[in-house]
């Protein structure tokens, strides 16, 4: 019997959530802090659990018209009625950390931004951009999306995969396995200075490449999962990044190395040249006429 592929979040409610602050990381992350609001009622599952984000690009009054289940198709053709210019953007992004409430806060929801592109130069994609100008005090929606890593294909070895947009949720997935854990971790960052460490098992070998402007994202760390020696079998492969990245990388996994399928978890994170296609209910919603 397969393995399952995904692990389902416990609530896919729309929560209203509110910026707290954020930090700039590096030249190239931006990390927004969430909080507030319905904060209470998400349920933090580690590894790398994701989430539809809807921001208020169009004003904070859209907020209030987008309606439950978003990110499925139905619904999602209910938040195409909102007119183009007020509709919130719906992205995709890792939660980096969660931190519980204490006795003197409430509880916290980090989510860390590729700053692709500039803000002021107007090259970047609206969430990118939205994560770079945006302020304390701005409300958001998130639908939680659950975990791609399926803990039940392996937590003790593991090869991580991933350019940056998935270093957040490989840094998440590194603080989530157990200490005993062993395998291998490759990382592409866009510069040496968006490389930015994260604790993780000491048997976990961190490998960092640093692309220049001439490569593809994506290329090199291909090229090095190409020459890394694998571990034992069986082991947790999981890879997300630029789509060629996360496809090739299954390919690569089990077509040519023979690794079982069901240990091998991909996504693509993004596409060179596409804004991001918001899921495949988007997808299918966008093939269908309007409603
Ligand atoms: C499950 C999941 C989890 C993710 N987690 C994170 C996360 O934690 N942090 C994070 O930063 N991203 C994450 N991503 C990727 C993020 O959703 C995409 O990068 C998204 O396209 C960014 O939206 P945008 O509005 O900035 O750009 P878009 O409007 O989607 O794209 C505009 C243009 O920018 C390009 N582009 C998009 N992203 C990048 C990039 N990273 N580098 C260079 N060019 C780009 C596109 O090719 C397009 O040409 C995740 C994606 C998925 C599916």
């Amino acid at each position: 019997m397969s393995i399952g592929k995904i692990v389902k979040p416990a609530s896919a409610d729309l929560l209203h959530l509110t910026v707290l602050r954020t930090a700039r990381l590096s030249p190239g992350w931006m990390r927004v802090t969430l909080g507030g609001g319905d904060v209470d009622r998400f349920a933090p599952m580690g590894y790398d659990q994701w989430m539809r984000l809807f921001l208020p690009i169009g004003g904070e009054a859209a907020l209030d018209r987008v309606p439950a289940k978003a990110n499925k198709v139905f619904g999602y053709l209910r938040f195409l009625r909102i007119p183009d210019g007020e509709r919130p953007v719906m992205r995709n992004y890792s939660v980096r950390a969660h931190r519980a409430a204490t006795a003197g806060a409430g509880a916290e929801i980090d989510v860390d931004f590729v700053l692709h592109g500039s803000a002021a130069e107007g090259t970047s994609g609206p969430a990118a951009r939205w994560a770079e100008t945006c302020s304390p005090g701005e409300h958001v929606l998130v639908i939680d999306e659950g975990l791609g890593f399926n803990p039940a294909r392996g937590v003790q070895r593991v090869v991580l995969v991933g350019d940056e947009t998935a270093l957040p949720a490989i840094a998440s997935i590194s603080a989530s396995l157990p200490a005993t854990a062993v395998g291998a971790v490759i990382v592409e960052s866009p510069s040496a200075a968006d490389a930015l460490d994260f604790p993780h098992p000491p048997g976990l070998e961190v490998r960092w490449i640093v692309r220049s402007d001439a490569d593809a994202p994506g290329v090199l760390a291909l090229s090095a999962l190409r020459a890394l020696e694998l571990p034992a079998e069986p082991f947790h492969a999981w890879i997300s990044g630029e789509q060629a990245l996360a496809s090739g990388a299954r390919k690569l996994l089990v077509n040519e190395r023979g690794v079982d399928r069901d240990r091998v978890s991909f996504a693509g994170y993004w596409r060179i040249g596409a804004a991001s296609p918001a899921s495949h209910a988007a997808r299918d919603a966008a093939a269908r006429p309007a409603a």
